[in-house]
């Protein structure tokens, strides 16, 4: 992911236009030896290229039944205000007509203003902006002291920001939350040849910073440096022609994803519609944090659990640890865990502030390094740091004894965020706070036992108790997915592991923090600890072994030494359940690939991998999986479900464009097309 770094703030004090008007009153730049706007037919340009170039009437059709948010154009280039005015006195009539309450904000930047005088002459060209002319001349008093001016039309319903800087500055300003995304781009400001301290990457990225899938964007220039520039940024750049006038201009639509080699020509889809109703299958973890990040949508969700309870898959173990894998070198892997477990941390601690209770213990996680191999690695950790320390510290044998409570004698990594929860309370509270956010509604004993696409495009779920027709569908069936015909192309597999439950003694009772060697070892809850686990590919059986108590049980007391006197009877329960994994250790979230339909549409990746594929990936309309977590659901779900519930209501992606093809559920046919494997 790339780091946005803040350009420097122009702190030059505030420079005004240098205006002349010519013969017939139009203003032209002596500074940047331009004009302003056209001089046969500004309006009906400006028009054209900004207003039908982001297709505005459409989008506020379909925008406007929100109308907690008001609709929000961001411009470079302010001038004149013709597209402003322009844009505002259709706004005007669209509300009239539509809805009289919604609201508009339009952010516009100007490096160099003109004067209310000169502005004022301007304005005269356009006698239908007579009626605005005074409300906004009256608030628009430049002056050293303010870099924005706010003005207010139309009884407050629009909201007009001017920022008086150099726009990439000004846009550097905005926090995306606090203002919402922009959902519309007029990229005004002199051709990029006349003015070419404007058009540079780092206004493009800013760009794509504020924007979200969907975002459209007009501008009047075709250079290539603007192309190229929002094309690297994630948006989807094409040329309209205007017979009328004989040139060309582009329009463009944010897709979030990079115009770049390294995703293969893989473009992640946005959902048509935001569905009103998704009925996820499932009801462990990624259940829960999918039906909370869909609920705090707006969704109302339907949840079909197979059992008369909650998280009896593989989220039912007594005890489970939260922590990011974290290797020595920030790879895929570790830096998607690093991210899910910020996520995942923060989620797990705003549901106790609120009051939704769960067993756990935020105190810190040892990872002892119990070989020569391990102890070598904490040299590199410690030469060649690559984590921030307060997500990872290399600590030594006698740190390691005071921070773990035990006489454990010999080094490790300290990860002082980490900890344990209870994952089948974790999931209940989870269920509880979405339930008391929006609509979700848990059904038990519903086991699903086939899935099916109609020819209307619904799906029709053949369930122990009947059938159900469902449009939007999201599996979160953990290692049952590999069941599912219509899943079974996913290359998921099924790894068993059992955990044990140990006895607490005198000796072990003081343990603070989780423990892991190759396996683990929790605090005491209730008197026991967990430990685990066992990893047995291929393996479905779910039912306790003692050979596996065993196996936990030696390999605990043989890398850490016996440090509770423990004995094997101390074991007094165990669980075995099954883990679903990938072939790459990383999950997978999103859209379920139409596989037949990726081998055609990508074919050509086998002859040139660098080859880009312009439209959507194929894929099973209104279907949807998280699954493939292993043995990380606790660190990835909750950031998973955040990344399903962006997919389907359109909205910018908390992770980068890479992140997500690390994740996507097609990822695996597209780099087999590249290897001509699939073909
Ligand atoms: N949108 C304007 C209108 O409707 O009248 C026309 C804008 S005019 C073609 C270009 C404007 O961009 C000028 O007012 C100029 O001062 C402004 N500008 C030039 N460089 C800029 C920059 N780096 N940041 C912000 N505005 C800039």
């Amino acid at each position: 992911a790339s780091v946005l770094k803040k350009p420097d703030i122009d702190k030059q004090s505030l420079k005004t236009a240098q205006i002349e008007f010519d013969n017939n009153g139009l203003p032209y730049s002596s500074q940047f030896d331009d004009i302003y706007f056209d001089y046969q037919d500004g309006c009906s340009q400006s028009v054209q290229v900004f207003i039908e170039g982001n297709d505005l009437d459409r989008q506020w059709l379909e925008y406007s039944a929100d109308k907690s948010s008001p609709f929000v154009i961001a411009e470079t280039g302010f001038g004149t205000g013709l597209n402003f005015f322009l844009t505002l006195k259709r706004f005007e009539s669209f509300i009239a007509s539509h809805n009289p309450d919604w609201t508009l904000r339009f952010i516009s930047t100007e490096k160099y203003p003109m004067t209310a005088d000169d502005l004022n002459q301007a304005l005269q060209l356009f006698p239908e902006f007579d009626v605005y002319r005074q409300e906004f001349l009256s608030q628009y008093q430049l002056s050293e002291s303010k870099q924005v001016l706010n003005i207010r039309m139309l009884d407050n319903k629009v909201d007009l920001q001017i920022h008086l800087q150099d726009a990439t500055a000004a846009f550097a300003s905005l926090e995306p939350k606090s203002f919402a995304h922009v959902d519309a781009w007029f990229l005004d400001g002199f051709a990029p040849k006349k003015n070419p301290e404007m058009w540079h990457q780092g206004l493009f990225m800013q760009l794509a910073r504020l924007s979200k899938p969907g975002t459209t964007l007009a501008t009047f220039t075709v250079a290539g440096i603007v192309r190229r520039g929002l094309e690297k940024q994630g948006f989807a750049v094409t040329r309209k022609k205007h017979q009328q006038y004989k040139s060309q201009t582009l329009v463009a639509s944010y897709t979030g994803f990079p115009k770049a080699d390294n995703i293969n020509g893989y473009k992640r889809r946005t959902s048509p519609n935001k569905p009103q109703h998704v009925t996820i299958i499932g009801g462990g973890l990624a259940s829960a944090c999918a039906a909370y990040s869909l609920v705090k949508r707006g969704i109302k969700v339907n949840v079909f659990c197979q059992d008369k309870e909650l998280a009896q898959g593989a989220s039912a173990n007594a005890i489970g640890a939260i922590y990011p894998l974290l290797h020595q070198q920030k790879d895929e892997i570790s830096e998607f865990y690093q991210a899910g477990f910020n996520v995942a941390k923060n989620f797990y601690q705003q549901l106790i502030s609120q009051g939704f209770n769960y067993t756990h213990g935020f105190d810190g996680l040892i990872e002892v390094a119990y070989k020569d191999a391990l102890k070598e690695r904490l040299q590199i950790f410690e030469k060649k740091p690559v984590w921030p320390e307060e997500l990872v510290s290399v600590i030594d044998a006698a740190q390691v004894n005071r921070l773990s409570g035990m006489d454990i004698n010999q080094p490790g990594l300290w990860i002082p965020e980490a900890g344990w929860v209870s994952p089948p309370e974790l999931v209940k509270a989870i269920f509880t706070a979405a339930g008391q956010l929006g609509q979700c509604k848990v059904k038990y004993n519903t086991k699903v036992e086939s899935i099916e696409k109609m020819a209307t495009g619904r799906f029709l779920l053949t369930t122990n108790k009947g059938q159900k027709q469902i449009q939007t569908l999201v599996l979160c069936t953990g290692a049952d997915t590999v069941n599912l015909a219509i899943a079974d192309e996913l290359p998921l597999s099924i790894v068993r592991g059992q955990v044990s439950q140990l006895q607490a003694t005198t000796a072990s009772k003081p343990l603070k923090t989780v423990i892991c060697h190759k396996g683990y070892l929790t605090p005491t809850v209730n008197e026991l600890h967990c430990i685990g686990a066992t990893f047995d590919k291929k393996d479905s059986d779910t039912s306790t072994r003692n050979a596996d108590n065993r196996y936990n049980f030696e390999t605990l007391t043989r890398l850490l030494g016996n440090i509770g006197n423990w004995q094997l009877e101390d074991i007094k329960d165990a669980k075995a359940r099954l883990r679903c994994c990938t072939p790459d250790h990383l999950p997978m979230v999103g859209a379920m690939p139409d596989i037949a339909g990726h081998k055609k549409a990508y074919q050509h990746l086998g002859k040139d991998k660098n080859w880009r594929f312009e439209q959507s990936p194929p894929v099973v309309e209104g279907l949807y999986v998280m699954t493939g977590m292993g043995a990380r659901g606790l660190c990835s779900a909750p950031l998973l479900a955040e990344i399903l519930a962006c997919e389907l209501v359109n909205e910018t992606y908390p992770v980068s464009a890479e992140q997500l093809f690390q994740l996507a559920p097609n990822r695996f046919i597209i780099r087999d097309l590249i290897r001509s494997k699939a073909g």
